[in-house]
């Protein structure tokens, strides 16, 4: 997978991130990239979903796809927590030990 382009827009309308799929507000600065393998990949992220990928290594062939970032965020996750709790409240959690400057 290669990267054709990437740009760090303001969001105008809310829109969605493809990393963690939640939701990413009107106002929020974000990542807009476009990945080209067979086909083109619009891929837009938190800024902060993309620094966790690169930080946790869930990037393969220079792309992380949905599946990769839970399953790297759940890993993580596991190394430091044991709550029974939902998949946003874990990435806040390991958001908060491996980016601890934002
Ligand atoms: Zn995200």
């Amino acid at each position: 997978m290669k990267l054709i382009s990437s740009k760090e827009v303001k969001a105008r309308k809310e829109d969605h991130c493809d990393y963690c799929d939640q939701i990413i507000t009107v106002g929020t600065i974000y990542k807009k990239s476009t990945f080209k393998d067979k086909k083109c990949i619009d891929w837009k992220s938190h800024l902060e979903c993309e620094k966790l990928a690169t930080k946790l290594k869930l990037f393969k062939d220079g792309f992380c796809e949905q599946g990769s970032f839970y399953a790297g965020v759940l890993a993580a996750y596991n190394k430091i927590g044991k709550e029974n709790i939902n998949f946003r409240e874990k990435l806040q959690i390991v958001l908060k030990k491996y980016l601890p400057l934002q």
